[in-house]
This record gives structure tokens, C-alpha cells and sequence, in this order.
């Protein structure tokens, strides 16, 4: 058998003789499993030294046994096992006066079932000779006002002073049955110890007790009136008030070395002790504390042993109807505590961080104060009833002033669930967009909203159990709208940023590649904007924080392209007409100069080959210089170059019309040098030859011709030379050979002599015939 726990001494006195209570130690009593559990109070009182503390042993022993212990009687004990618990003595010296409890209390079930919890009480002092009346009444009152059985120990007999000692108790009896609050006091029992008396009408054990009892109360005409009255007002004050007579234990008790073992007890004693322990502490027989009717539990037995002991702690015994009004007092407030606890319970749903419908906190609300108020009413109250009823009252106007308190709670709440749902869309939309900055298309975030939207507005819905229509989720759809709205302006102001930023991006990367001055062909240049475009675009797309987001058509690319093409391209297009245009003329014109300082010196001219081989120079230079100057794709048809081409096509017709020109007029200028010096020479023949006719004279003539062309050739021909550029004559130079074959032609009319003459007098044919054998000397040049 293993007894858990101590006796803990939880009312003392102090010395100035007030009584001190140990609240912690009461207070450890209470565990979590029992502290709810209605007790069953156990007390012993009585005289010093009546054995109260061993008898108690014996209760812990039942306490502690096991259910076949209790049936068989085991639980008594070994025969040679020491008696522990309270600490009975044997010594004469005193304990302190005072009210000792067993460190822990019993969960019992009882027959119907019920738990409890039993609390063993142990009293010191009472009635003895050393303590003062007042604390051995105080004790003993204290004692039985929280016991619900209070087993009054007494030595030897039942004498009429036991009875005394009760008169306080009756007093407080009758004001309870004025108040109709049934037995103020529940069983009382009279432990008469060492009875010997009268055995034979008066056996061991309860039935000889409840003889004795029966004796002891009676009502008789000779005693006189007030104890009579006792008598009778002892009836009324306790539910139930019996006796039991114990043997006397053995005279080993009062032995050296005396341990309480069973071994050591006398056989009647051992009887007594079998039948009178069950009968206090069975399931059937273990009697619950009752206050003004009301189940007490462990908790509030605490609360009660508070107040009483303020109460007899205030100076003399109190007054029966202080009491009285303290136990309803007390049993007022626990009934207010249980309601408000009631109450609290159930508002526990409403005071959480979770909001609800504002319909569903009055309801809750409203079941809250109904299941209080039902708690608070089915408690038996003592005391007045207009007090009861007030202190109900209070209590619902308290709650009712409540619902305001939870209403701005869960408004509270609900503002923060609104915050929360609002935040959690906006990082649904950014969660699916973008890690900081919002920047999207716009069928992109629609749909980014319409899916966070959804989930959040469900979300809400099955949180609050409100439907569409309910006004909660309403203001939550227009929040998430005004929402939407500012992203929606949020994101057209981060795209719209970094269309500039695309916009830049274009416009370096095409200065970049025209270094600042595009001069190129057009499809050249439409080759570099839509590179630069496409730096732009991957630029821009760069900044979008959507990765899905290519499956929609985005309007903010659309807008860029039209952006640059339109206000961005028309300048470098413009920039390149105006570029091409200025060098196509420098060109064309530097073409002009070149040929100029070729061809256009003194107004001299060239031969025919040397003038097409310096015009290609010139025309290769004009190239070059064009290549230099204007951009072309490879393999692209070059249409600047088809312009200029065209345009210096015509200049070189023209410089070249004037080189045949001076060339005509080089050969002519020369022939007629040649004429003019033949005639020249000539000129005396006609007038010679009509007078001096003679063989030998015309051969003299012909050879001087013959010298004469020489000369006049070679005059013409320095004529011809000297309007040639330095003089140049090409190999099968066209001009020169032209020049020399005219001299030939013309040559024949000074070849002879007669012919010359004829010619002056106009007869040509006689000329041919005589100077027939002289003209074979043409082949010396
Ligand atoms: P308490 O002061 O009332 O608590 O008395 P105790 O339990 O300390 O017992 C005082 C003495 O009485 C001890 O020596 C016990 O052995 C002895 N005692 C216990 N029960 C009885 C009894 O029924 N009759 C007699 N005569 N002595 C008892
Ligand atoms: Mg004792």
C-alpha cells in the first residue's frame, strides 16, 4: 500500500491569536483533472488526543487500497505495518492548535457514477484544556461549516455537553430555514471512542450508535426548555446526524514503542474500524459538500475556506448571519464567476484574432449570455432573493455592455483580414509578375488579377461563411478593384518608363552605328534601325518582370515600335536623304574638277585613247571617293552611284565632244598650214612655166616640190602637235593618221609642176598627163 502525499497544515494561529491561512498550500491541492470535481469534505474533530489523527490513518489506507482491497478488507493492512499518515502521537504534549489537510485529494467515483474528489481534513485542539474556548470553537465551526461529514470524535460517552458545543451551529440553522435554502449542514457524526458503556443495549458499531443517538436526541418534558429546543434545532441543522460507538483499541496503545500496527489492536477495534470506514468513504455512502444546496467543487471549496477564515479572523465568533451571508455571498460570487466563465467560453470564438460575420458575433453573442444566465440560474443560491436577481442582472447588463467590445474586436479584426486578403492579392498579382517592380503587359496583369482576385475573394467567402452579396465581401471587392486600378497605373507608369528607357536604347545604338551621321543606302539603313529596334525591344523586355507573358499580344511593344518609327527613324531618314544628297553633288562635282584639270587646261586636246584611259583614272578616283563617303550593303545595287554615274556620263559626252573637237580642229589647223605654206611656194609657177618650159626645168621644179612638201609636212604636223596636250601623239593616234592622209590627198595637187599650172589656168587634165612619171615620193614619212 503506497500512501502518496502529507499532512499539510493549512490553518495555524498566530500569536497574537488570529488565524493564519496557507492559501498555497490549499492551492496546490487543486490539479488540473480535479480542481473542477465536486468534493466530498471528510473532517475529524473532537478533544485532544482522542485519536482523531490515527483514526484518519485508517481513512488514507481505505483511500489508497484498491477496489478488491476495499471488498476484501485488505485495506486495513499488515498486521506488523506502522500506522502513517497524520501523525497521531502518543506523547501528551499538544499539537498547534489548527486545521490540517492531506497534501492530495482522491478522485472517487461514486455508485451513480459521479466523480469527486475527497479532501481529508484533520482539526487540532478543539475542546481541549490548553486552547482558549474561542479557537477550539472557531476550529471546530470552521470544520463543519466546510465538511460535508463532520465526525464529531468523542472519549467515553455522549454527555450533554457535546450537545452544547452545537448550540452555535443551530443558530445559524434557524436563519437558514428562514430562508429556505434547505440544510445548512450536512452529516454529522458521533464517534464515541473506548465505549464500554452499557455494551449489551449499546453494542460496537453504528447500530449501537444509532440506539445511543435516538436516546440522546430525544425530546423529554423534564429537561429543561432550551435544551429541548436544542435538541429539536440539531434535527433541522443537519441532513443527517447518526453515531457510531468504537471499541476501545487495546491497552498496547498506550505502550512504549506503540506503532499502530494492526498486530497491537484489539479484535473488536479491527471490527469497528472495517465497518466504520466503508461506511463514510464507500461510492454509495461518500457524501458530496453542499452549499445552500449547491455542489461545491474543489475550486470554489477553496474560495469558501478563503472567506469563512476572513470572516472568523475579524474578531470574535461571527454573528450566525454573517455566516450565513458569507456563504451566499460567496456562493453569489462563484455563481457570477461560473457565468462569466460561461460566458467567456463561449465568446472565446469571437475574441480570437479570427474574424467572423458581424451577425455571426451577435449570435454567438447573444448564445453566450443565454447559456450564462442558465448556468448562473441553475446554481441553488442562499441569501436574498432581490440580491440573486440583481447580481443577474448585473451580469447581463455586463455582458450585454460586452457585445460592443466584441463587435469593434472583431471590426478590428476583420479590417486586418480585409488589409490581409488586399495584401495577399497584391502579392498573388506580384508573385505571378514580378519580384519588386510591377511592370507587365496589360493582358498579362488582368490576368494576374482575375486569378488572384478569385482565389482571395474565395478565400474571404469560406473564412467569414458570408456569400457574394454580403456586405463584407462587397467592400472587399471594391478594395481589390481600387487595387487593381492603382497597379494597372502603377505598371502603365513603370512600362511607360522604360519605353523611354527602350526609346534611348534605339537612339544609341543607331548613333552608334551611323556614328551620328547616317550616310548610307536606304536598305543599309533600314538594316540598322531594325537592329536598333531589336536592341530597343530586347531592352524593354528586359525590364518585364513576366516570363509568360509572350503569349499575349502587348500593346506596349506595338507602342514602341510605332514610338521609334515615327518619331525616331523619320530623323535619321531625313538626316541620310539630306547626308547622300550633299555627298552625291561633292562627288558628281569633284568628278567636274578632276576632269577640268585633266582635259580643260589651255584648250588643248588629247588623243582619243589617252582621253578614255585619264577618264577612267578620273573616274576611279570619283569612285573612291564615293565609296568613302556613302555606306553601301555588299551585293547591294548601288542606286547613289547609278545617279552619279548618270550625271558624269553626261559631263565626260561633253568633255569629250570637245576633245574631238580641238582634235578636228588640231588636224584642220595643221592642213591648212600645209596648204598655206604649199601655195605659198607655188604661187610664181604658172608665170615660170609659161616662159621658161622646159624638161630639165620641170624635173628642177619637181624635186623643189617634193622638198617643199617635206618641209610643209613637217610645219603642219608641229601645228597639229602643238595643240595636243605635251605634245602627245598615241600609237594609231586616229587624228594624227587622219592629219597624215590628208597631207597625202592634198599633197597630189603639189606634185607636179604642169599639173599646179593647169590647175591656176583651170585645165586640169593636161597637168596629170605630163606629170605622170614624177609622183612616187609619198612614202617618206
Ligand atoms: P488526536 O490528538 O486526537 O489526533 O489523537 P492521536 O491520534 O494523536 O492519538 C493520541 C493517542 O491515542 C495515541 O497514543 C493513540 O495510540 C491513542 N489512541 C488512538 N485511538 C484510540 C482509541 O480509540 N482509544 C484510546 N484510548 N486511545 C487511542
Ligand atoms: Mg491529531
Amino acid at each position: 500500500m503506497v500512501e502518496l502525499g502529507r499532512s499539510l497544515q493549512v490553518v495555524d494561529v498566530n500569536s497574537d491569536r488570529s488565524f493564519a491561512l496557507d492559501e498555497a498550500a490549499l492551492r496546490a491541492l487543486l490539479t488540473p483533472e480535479l480542481r473542477a470535481l465536486p468534493v466530498a469534505v471528510l473532517s475529524v474533530a473532537g478533544a485532544f488526543r482522542g485519536g482523531k489523527s490515527f483514526l484518519l490513518d485508517f481513512f488514507l489506507r481505505y483511500l489508497n487500497a484498491s477496489d478488491a482491497e476495499r471488498r476484501s478488507g485488505a485495506w486495513l493492512g499488515g498486521e506488523r505495518e506502522p500506522l502513517t499518515g497524520f501523525g497521531w502521537r502518543a506523547s501528551l504534549d499538544r499539537c498547534t492548535t489548527g486545521i490540517h489537510i492531506w497534501s492530495r485529494m482522491f478522485p472517487m467515483t461514486l455508485s451513480n457514477g459521479e466523480q469527486v474528489a475527497v479532501v481529508l481534513m484533520d482539526t487540532q485542539g478543539t475542546f481541549d484544556n490548553e486552547s482558549t474556548i474561542g479557537e477550539c470553537t472557531t476550529i471546530f465551526a470552521l470544520s463543519t461549516l466546510l465538511s460535508s461529514v463532520q465526525i464529531y470524535n468523542i472519549k467515553g460517552d455522549l454527555g450533554g455537553d457535546n450537545l452544547q458545543h452545537l448550540q452555535y451551529f443551530t443558530a445559524i440553522a434557524r436563519l437558514v430555514q428562514d430562508n429556505d435554502a434547505g440544510y445548512p449542514f450536512q452529516h454529522l457524526k458521533f464517534l464515541i471512542r473506548d465505549w464500554t458503556s452499557d455494551v449489551v443495549n449499546y453494542p460496537h458499531g453504528a447500530e449501537g450508535g444509532r440506539r445511543l443517538i435516538e436516546r440522546v436526541l430525544q425530546v423529554r418534558p423534564e429537561q429543561p426548555p432550551q435544551l429541548q429546543e436544542l435538541r429539536r434545532d440539531l434535527r433541522s441543522c443537519f441532513e443527517n446526524i447518526d453515531c457510531f460507538l468504537m471499541a476501545h483499541p487495546g491497552y498496547n496503545v498506550g505502550t512504549q514503542g506503540f506503532q499502530g500496527c494492526l498486530a497491537d489492536l484489539q479484535p473488536e477495534f479491527r471490527t469497528c474500524l472495517l465497518e466504520l470506514v466503508p461506511l463514510v468513504l464507500a461510492p454509495n455512502r461518500l457524501v458530496v459538500k453542499r452549499i445552500g444546496g449547491q455542489k461545491v467543487t474543489a475550486d470554489e471549496f477553496i474560495h469558501y475556506f478563503k472567506n469563512y477564515m476572513d470572516l472568523f479572523n475579524s474578531g470574535n465568533l461571527p454573528e450566525p448571519a454573517t455566516i450565513l451571508q458569507a456563504a451566499a455571498e460567496t456562493g453569489l460570487l462563484l455563481a457570477t464567476e461560473a457565468a462569466r466563465a460561461e460566458f467567456a467560453n463561449h465568446m472565446e470564438q469571437c475574441a480570437g484574432a479570427r474574424p467572423m460575420a458581424p451577425a455571426a458575433v451577435r449570435r454567438i453573442h447573444a448564445q453566450a449570455v443565454a447559456a450564462a444566465r442558465e448556468l448562473f440560474t441553475a446554481r441553488r443560491l442562499m441569501g436574498n432573493r432581490q440580491n440573486i436577481d440583481q447580481a443577474l442582472a448585473r451580469i447581463t447588463t455586463e455582458f450585454e455592455g460586452r457585445l460592443q467590445d466584441f463587435i469593434t474586436i472583431n471590426e478590428a479584426n476583420m479590417g486586418k483580414a480585409y488589409n490581409e486578403a488586399v495584401n495577399q492579392y497584391v502579392e498573388l498579382v506580384l508573385g505571378t509578375t514580378a519580384e519588386t517592380r510591377l511592370c507587365v503587359g496589360p493582358a498579362a496583369l488582368e490576368d494576374a488579377h482575375n486569378a488572384a482576385y478569385a482565389t482571395v475573394v474565395q478565400g474571404f467567402k469560406d473564412m467569414f461563411e458570408v456569400t457574394s452579396s454580403d456586405n463584407e465581401t462587397k467592400q472587399l471587392i471594391r478594395d481589390i478593384n481600387a487595387r487593381y486600378t492603382s497597379l494597372v497605373q502603377i505598371n502603365e507608369m513603370n512600362n511607360s518608363g522604360h519605353l523611354s528607357g527602350a526609346v534611348n536604347e534605339y537612339v544609341s545604338e543607331m548613333n552608334r552605328q551611323t556614328e551620328g551621321q547616317p550616310c548610307m543606302s536606304t536598305s543599309l539603313l533600314n538594316a540598322k534601325h531594325a537592329s536598333a529596334l531589336q536592341a530597343a525591344m530586347d531592352f524593354f523586355k528586359s525590364k518585364r518582370n513576366h516570363s509568360s507573358d509572350s503569349s499575349h499580344c502587348d500593346s506596349y511593344l506595338e507602342r514602341l515600335e510605332r514610338d521609334i518609327v515615327n518619331n525616331q527613324l523619320v530623323n535619321y531618314v531625313r538626316l541620310n536623304k539630306a547626308n547622300t544628297a550633299a555627298v552625291v553633288m561633292a562627288v558628281v562635282s569633284n568628278y567636274k574638277d578632276r576632269m577640268a584639270q585633266v582635259f580643260g587646261m589651255h584648250m588643248k586636246c588629247v588623243p582619243p585613247r589617252k582621253f578614255v584611259e585619264k577618264e577612267r583614272d578620273v573616274r576611279v578616283q570619283t569612285r573612291k571617293m564615293y565609296q568613302e563617303k556613302i555606306e553601301v550593303a555588299e551585293g547591294e545595287p548601288d542606286s547613289h552611284w547609278v545617279e552619279i554615274e548618270r550625271t558624269i556620263d553626261q559631263h565626260c559626252a561633253q568633255v569629250q565632244e570637245n576633245n574631238v573637237e580641238l582634235n578636228i580642229g588640231a588636224v584642220n589647223a595643221a592642213i591648212e598650214q600645209y596648204r598655206k605654206l604649199m601655195d605659198n611656194k607655188t604661187e610664181p609657177y604658172p608665170a615660170l612655166l609659161r616662159w621658161v618650159l622646159s624638161p630639165a626645168r620641170l624635173i628642177q621644179l619637181s624635186l623643189d616640190l617634193r622638198r617643199y612638201h617635206q618641209a610643209s609636212k613637217t610645219e603642219a604636223i608641229a601645228v597639229f602637235k602643238a595643240r595636243r596636250r605635251d605634245e602627245l601623239i598615241e600609237p594609231n593616234d586616229y587624228y594624227y593618221e587622219d592629219l597624215k592622209a590628208k597631207i597625202i590627198e592634198l599633197h597630189k595637187r603639189y606634185k607636179n609642176p604642169l599639173q599646179i599650172m593647169a590647175i591656176e589656168l583651170s585645165n586640169p587634165l593636161l597637168g596629170h598627163d605630163v606629170m605622170s612619171g614624177l609622183n612616187n615620193d609619198d612614202s617618206d614619212d
